[in-house]
């Protein structure tokens, strides 16, 4: 069968499911494989959970009713997505970046959606599979497809344009994230701009920049760009009137607030704004949009426990990310403390990284702050650490101290990266 009939098929279905235990009646299932598994295995479960077709690439299911058999399921898996995408040829916007990439989305899908039908990665399905699945998902009532892309090493975004070819581009930033898979912060930008390498061949192709950030200007020269920033040069010119607890914030004579805090977030919300005004989203429509929006999982939500008021970050965490959230949270001026995680991915240079954290926070003012992971306590362990200071290598030690002694009401921000699960600690506050 070739990608045109497989499509035909996949129109005629309820969608596509690569996990048996996810899947739906009538849809088609894709047998990955994977390091640890073989979704060929897996067949006849799909079809009893009521899957009408399986894609697979075992050559022993070739004759089995209802199996296609091909050489490659995760190929066919792409190329059916980019097949699709072509047969629909809606407006794409790809947005890539080292944080707040899932954020961006979420907020770019919640303004567009006041005004057209539009469909956006779900979660944080952003990489070689979760791409096709993203296109996959769009249909013939979507206006706008919003597709997170996400890169942990150079030509990653170039393949996942291939696939989803975006007409329009968004780089959130360039930071300290997947330094070890990238080379260094170089490397990064180098990365994550093959989304604006793919926009400069395409015909039409926009990125949507920070006009702020001059290296997100130099890259895009060739291209044609709307911009947004704090800076008159912008198309969209915003001013920012405050960024803590939530971020308030203007643009013409209209005020706009949404609950998300911190300057980096507020660069978030304006590449978003920028994107629902330059598709005509009416701005009294994008004031209620934010003012309805609220984060995804574990990441700057504000939750009220017994005596404590928490900033919970911990869906993910780099240095970047870690030193902007540490800076935003101390503006507080009550009783502050921090419980930080462990960074992973960073490399050869994590100990310094660290390092550096536990330096910022003194630098910062924090009376209390708690390190936990094997890396905090490789770069403290030689450290003599002021009071209030505690480092400790896993996560039970740092639970059972806070049970036994933690100061009352605290402002308290926790993050760390997403395998340091660091919202267990709400347990325990
Ligand atoms: P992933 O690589 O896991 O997909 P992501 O790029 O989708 O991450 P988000 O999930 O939106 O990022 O945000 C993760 C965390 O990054 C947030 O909780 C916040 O602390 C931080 N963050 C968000 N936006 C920015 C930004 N513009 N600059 C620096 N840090 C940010
Ligand atoms: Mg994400």
């Amino acid at each position: 069968m070739n990608i045109k009939e497989i499509h035909q098929l996949f129109l005629n279905t309820s969608g596509v499911c690569t996990d048996t235990r996810k899947i739906q009646k009538n849809q088609i299932y894709f047998a990955l494989k994977g390091d640890h598994f073989d979704g060929n295995k897996f067949v006849n479960e799909a079809f009893k959970k009521g899957a009408s077709y399986a894609i697979v690439d075992d050559y022993s299911l070739r004759n089995q009713p209802n199996c296609v058999f091909v050489e490659n399921t995760l190929d066919t898996l792409q190329s059916l997505a980019n097949f699709h995408r072509n047969y629909l040829s809606i407006p794409i916007i790809g947005i890539t970046g080292s944080n707040g990439k899932t954020t961006t989305k979420k907020l770019v899908n919640s303004l567009l959606s006041k005004k057209f039908k539009t469909q956006a990665t779900q979660g944080n399905l952003n990489n070689h599979i979760g791409v096709p699945l993203t296109l996959l998902s769009f249909h013939s009532q979507t206006e706008y497809g919003i597709v997170e892309m996400g890169a942990n090493h150079q030509k990653e975004i170039d393949f996942l344009c291939s696939i989803a070819t975006p007409d329009y581009g968004l780089i959130t930033n360039f930071g300290k994230a997947h330094l070890e898979g990238f080379g260094g912060v170089e490397g990064v930008i180098k990365g994550k701009s093959e989304l604006y390498q793919y926009l400069s061949k395409k015909n039409n192709g926009i990125a949507f920049i920070n006009k702020d950030d001059a290296k997100q200007v130099e890259l895009t020269k060739q291209i044609k760009t709307i911009s947004v920033g704090r800076t008159a040069a912008a198309d969209y010119q915003f001013e920012l009137h405050q960024s803590f607890p939530f971020i308030k914030f203007s643009f013409k004579d209209t005020t706009l607030t949404v609950s998300l805090s911190g300057e980096y977030n507020f660069q978030n919300v304006i590449n978003a704004v920028g994107i629902a005004i330059y598709f005509g989203v009416e701005i009294d429509l994008i004031k209620r949009a934010l003012k309805e929006f609220e984060p995804e999982e574990n990441r700057s939500q504000f939750i009220q426990k017994k005596s404590h008021k928490i900033l919970l970050d911990a869906y993910n965490a780099n240095p970047s990310s870690m030193e902007a959230s540490i800076k935003n949270f101390s503006q507080h001026q009550n009783e502050k403390s921090l419980i930080l995680g462990d960074m992973f991915e960073i490399g050869k240079d994590a100990e310094k990284e660290h390092f550096n954290i536990y330096k910022l926070c003194q630098q910062e003012g924090f009376n209390q702050a708690y390190f936990c992971g094997r890396l905090f306590y490789r770069a403290l362990e030689n450290e003599i650490l002021p009071k209030g200071y505690q480092v400790f290598e896993t996560y039970e030690a740092l639970a059972a101290s806070i049970q036994k002694s933690f100061s009352e009401n605290q402002f308290i921000l926790i993050k760390g990266s997403r395998g340091m699960q660091l919202e267990r600690i709400l347990a325990v506050l």
